[in-house]
């Protein structure tokens, strides 16, 4: 049976805009791999009314719902006697968590007598399946009744992740009857509106697996989900779809259940023992903060020059000034130049470059936002490609950038064209 889920994010400070609501986001994306539906988001304040109304709409078009905040110490913290209350439960004192609660204040504050109202947290609705925390105070829970299923998890986003990690999840998955397994494709070069276009009818007349494709700043992903009795039948259900459209989808597609386009690269590097580095201009250093936010990236990544003006082009990079002074800084002379200054300088085996206008207005030659080229040095070749960008704006122009830059490494390194 396929499960409808409902979140309600408790917190008046989401309302006012304050702070976002990752948890929510967090909690979608875990449901949405498990192959469970989520039609509703709803945020309420700290406010009981409203809390329940917006529970007693949920329980009429969902069947499991999950609620985020609330559960802490303090007066506002209504979560849970507003959910057994909706739901005719009982709150009882849960003994073991009272003991855990006094043990985490004893750990951490232990010159501070713990105040009583923490003690409430341990009420928990009567029969309920108690969610440890390892990671706070409160505990969460999850009750059955009235055909709905109800979690409730701390609002701290570090308690809420973990806890939904370690303790939704088995919950959720132990209510359906066999493995949900997903296998996420990820593309680059190629928009989600191209691949959805694409793969329309494929994936409306699929029902197992079903096949779902994600824009993710400048990339797709596409999961392909399967549910079968167990993990290997789930798994062959994906393997031909997988063979499928990467088939359909070419050289676009650059990894499976991978992170992100530089560890893809990262990855490609390290097995062939090469060095990479990077000379930025309309990038400001983003190539480089993207893989060193990759543990262990110094194994391949030798440095980057963030050559913002014509001044360090020359000075560090050793760009010619009469290249500078007859093209432009936003050329494809000076991006050549760029990447094999930085091969040059920084000694390792790729370098590449990037120079553009990352906008809102073009540059003084009248060059277009978005105009950019990307450099990919080597031993014995450097190519530049030229990218428009126009209409992503300033921080998707430069993000774009980076990524096109990325995807020229791995091309080169994978044997396919440059272009
Ligand atoms: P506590 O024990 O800290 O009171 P709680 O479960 O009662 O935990 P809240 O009091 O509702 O949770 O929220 C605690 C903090 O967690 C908030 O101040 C906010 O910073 C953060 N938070 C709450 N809900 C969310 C959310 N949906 N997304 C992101 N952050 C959140």
């Amino acid at each position: 049976m396929s499960h409808t889920a409902e979140l309600i994010s408790v917190g008046t400070e989401l309302l006012l805009g304050s702070i976002a609501n990752t948890d929510a986001q967090m909690i979608s994306q875990g449901l949405s791999a498990l192959g469970i539906n989520v039609y509703y988001h709803t945020v309420v304040g700290d406010n009981p009314e409203r809390l329940r109304s917006a529970v007693d709409i949920a329980k009429g078009r969902a069947d499991i719902l999950i609620t985020t905040g609330g559960l802490g110490p303090t007066c506002d913290d209504l979560t849970k006697q507003t959910l057994a209350a909706a739901f005719g439960l009982p709150l009882e004192f849960h003994q073991p968590s009272a003991d855990r609660i006094a043990d985490y204040f004893r750990r951490l504050h232990p010159t501070r007598p713990m105040t009583e109202n923490n003690l409430q947290q341990a009420l928990l609705p009567k029969g309920c399946t108690v969610f440890d925390n390892d990671w706070g105070t409160a505990p969460g829970c999850a009750f059955q009744a009235q055909g709905v299923h109800v979690l409730m998890l701390p609002g701290p986003p570090r308690e809420c992740r973990a806890m939904f990690t370690h303790r939704a999840l088995p919950y959720l998955r132990a209510l359906s009857d066999g493995t949900i397994l997903s296998r996420t494709l990820k593309i680059f070069g190629m928009g989600e509106s191209s691949v959805e276009a694409m793969l329309r009818e494929r994936m409306n007349a699929m029902t197992n697996p079903t096949l779902a494709p994600y824009a993710k700043e400048g990339e797709v992903e596409l999961r392909i989900t399967a549910k079968a009795p167990t993990e290997p039948e789930a798994q062959a259900l994906i393997a031909p779809v997988e063979a499928q459209l990467r088939a359909l989808l070419g050289d676009v597609v650059y990894g499976a259940d991978v992170k992100n386009l530089e560890s893809a690269v990262f990855a490609l590097l390290k097995d062939r023992g090469l060095t990479f580095g990077a000379a930025e201009s309309c990038t400001g250093g983003l190539i480089a903060k993207r893989m060193t936010d990759l543990p262990g990236s110094s194994a391949v990544f030798r440095g980057g020059v963030v050559s913002y003006t014509d001044a360090v082009k020359h000075g560090v990079l050793g760009v010619p000034q009469e290249l500078l002074a007859q093209f432009g800084a936003v050329s494809p002379q000076v991006a050549r130049a760029m990447a094999e200054g930085a091969r040059r300088v920084l000694g390792c085996d790729l370098a590449v470059s990037t120079t553009g206008v990352a906008g809102p207005d073009s540059d003084d030659r009248g060059n277009p936002v978005g105009l950019v080229y990307v450099g990919l040095a080597g031993p014995d070749f450097c190519h530049v490609k030229e990218l428009r960008l126009g209409a992503s704006g300033r921080a998707g122009v430069r993000n774009r950038a980076a990524l096109h830059a990325f995807d020229q490494v791995r091309r080169h390194l994978t044997g396919l064209p440059l272009d």
